[in-house]
């Protein structure tokens, strides 16, 4: 047998056994008549330790960081000034009777055991597989590893059939570009990687499996921003006859707490609180409030709707509203830093910062502008106090910047609690403008409008409301799903609204429009990144920290070059010609 134990879980009640322990150098140090080297694996280091009178010694000063041994010895306590209190191992050292090397390793390219900072990302993920020697890196994907298992036994207790999906398909649209797949049996023609697997989980339910999940990879062909990725792993789920949403929240609830404690020992209080879309605009000026800290949007129109600056009032009066955060005990603020949040909230679409100083009097740029009274009502609206300080703003769409503002405040002054603090965000609108101005699907056009709005979904389709929810975490939504559309003349309607003609429908959709008459039950369902859970979880800043094999943000993989151009014969068999390139 190669070993008998881990080099990481030796303690003081393993002292006189005889031991084989296999793994890497992590750094030798020679002291004259003796040697030390660590040896490390993927529990840790231990100590070894090779005497002068050692036939070993020779070979023991040859090794160099990274090269591959397998020794046999005898575990031993250290003498007293040798104790190290830092290292789990410390108390102990093995005493090395036989010393075998199996392979030598070239220079590392950065330091196992440092924090990552003598090299840079690149290079950590273009020698991934010494990377994930890092304690670091062993510890996210032990933790991910974890959170998969807990997570499928807790589905699989409740009935749940995990059942995988296709990945050579036609396209599932999520709101990105899909991924093609060249067919060289059918030239000309694509397969589309799965942006999620919503179309089949749905043909679940209308075949009867009644409840499904699958940890599964999902690919969305996006401009990368820091923290997403080209594939990414979802738990993905549907049941059908659901009662309503609650019990897709309780599912989650449970999963989750389950998760947490599984895997951290944390008990999670449930259930999550929940709150409208509506009301999370309203008051956080996002979808995803961070409910770590307070510092909500309070509406002071009713204040100011007759006041004589005219900024306040005509905002009132043409459908705006005026409304702001209190940032407490932010009076001191500086010009520069007032400037920045200025120029923050204009960024996001407001028109300007209104800045109230709250100390002996109230001082602002626009303080001459408003009378003793409205100064005087705005500051108890607040309930704010010597050394505070109000920002305002005025008009339509200032939620967002609102939003915005109170995030920078709170990152400013490091309100956030050291919490877990979900939430679910409810009733989200069915449809959204996108960029051109087109209506488009808010969640995905598989969602199901509110019952009684859908009469007016042709005459108002804006304040449509929908049967979709997030669930969020800390401020960063961590999955999202709704109750979906069972019947076929809905979902035809929701098509046309969002401009989707009806050859243009048959020829994407038709396979799944025509399930939906034979006989498709009520159903709703659930989808949550498991990246980014692990990612919090394992309170790392990066999605690319507990990926395996991630993709930098570019969508490059250092590690394999992918992608790379085709080989000639490659295209050739596929039909395709490359036209442009970079
Ligand atoms: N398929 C959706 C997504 O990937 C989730 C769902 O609606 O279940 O976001």
């Amino acid at each position: 047998m190669m070993r008998t134990a881990y080099c990481g879980r030796l303690t003081a009640a393993n002292v006189g056994e005889s031991v084989r322990l296999a793994g890497w150098v992590n750094r030798r140090r020679d002291l004259g008549k003796i040697t030390f080297v660590d040896l490390r694996d993927r529990t840790g280091l231990v100590q070894l330790l090779f005497r002068s009178d050692d036939a070993n010694l020779r070979d023991a000063h040859t090794l160099n960081r990274e090269d591959v041994i397998a020794v046999r010895g005898t575990v031993a306590r250290r003498s007293g000034s040798n104790i190290n209190p830092e290292m789990p191992t410390g108390e102990i050292e093995v005493h090395v009777d036989e010393l075998q090397i199996l392979n030598r390793s070239k220079t590392p390219p950065f330091l196992i055991e440092g924090d990552g900072s003598d090299t840079t990302e690149d290079t950590r993920l273009r020698y991934r597989y010494v990377d994930l020697r890092r304690e670091r890196v062993q510890k996210a994907l032990e933790l991910r590893h974890r959170t998969f298992q807990a997570t499928r036994s807790f589905f699989a207790e409740r009935g749940f059939l995990e059942i995988d999906t296709p990945f050579l398909t036609k396209s599932t649209p999520e709101g990105a570009r899909d991924f093609l797949v060249p067919s060289r049996m059918h030239l000309g023609s694509f397969y589309a990687l799965p942006q999620s697997p919503q179309l089949f989980k749905q043909l679940f339910m209308v075949g009867g499996v009644d409840r499904y999940f699958q940890v599964v990879k999902c690919f969305r062909d996006e401009d990368l921003r820091a923290d997403r990725q080209p594939e990414f792993t979802q738990l993905d789920l549907e049941i059908a006859f659901p009662s309503g949403t609650d019990e897709i929240y309780e599912l989650l609830e449970g999963a989750v707490a389950r998760v947490f404690h599984e895997v951290l020992g944390v008990k999670l209080d449930l259930p999550f609180p929940r709150i409208t879309h509506a009301d999370a605009m309203a008051r956080f000026g996002i979808d995803k409030p961070d409910m770590r800290f307070g510092v909500e949007i309070l509406d002071i129109s009713s204040h100011v709707r007759g006041s004589g600056f005219r900024v306040f009032s005509e905002a009132v009066q043409s459908g705006g509203r005026v409304a702001g955060i209190l940032a407490k005990g932010c009076s001191h603020y500086s010009r520069a830093a007032l400037d920045k949040l200025q120029a923050l909230a204009v960024g996001a679409g407001a028109k300007g910062l209104v800045w109230l100083k709250v100390d002996e009097g109230v001082a602002s740029p626009i303080a001459k502008n408003l009378t003793e009274k409205e100064l005087h009502d705005i500051v108890s609206a607040f309930g704010a106090a010597p050394g505070d300080l109000i920002l305002l703003l005025a008009g339509t769409g200032i939620e967002k910047p609102l939003g915005e503002l109170r995030l920078a405040v709170a990152r400013e002054e490091s309100l956030a609690e050291d919490a877990w603090r979900f939430l679910w965000v409810t009733d989200f609108p069915l449809f959204e403008l996108d960029e051109e101005g087109h209506l488009t699907s808010a969640h995905h056009m598989f969602t199901s409008p509110h019952e009684d709005e859908i009469e007016r979904m042709e005459a108002d389709p804006l304040h449509v409301g929908s049967n979709a929810y997030d669930l969020v975490l800390n401020g960063t939504e961590l999955g999202s799903g709704s109750i979906r559309i069972h019947s076929r003349a809905l979902q035809e309607r929701i098509f046309r609204l969002v401009g989707i003609s009806e050859e243009d429908a048959r020829q994407r959709f038709g396979w799944f429009l025509e399930a939906l008459d034979y006989g498709a039950p009520p159903h709703g369902g659930f989808a949550l990144g498991i990246d980014r859970l692990v990612m919090l979880m394992a309170h790392e800043q990066s999605l690319r920290d507990v990926i395996a094999f991630p993709k930098t943000a570019n969508g490059m993989c250092p590690l394999t070059e992918a992608p790379m151009p085709a080989a000639a014969k490659q295209l050739e068999e596929l039909g395709i010609e490359v036209t442009r390139r970079p």
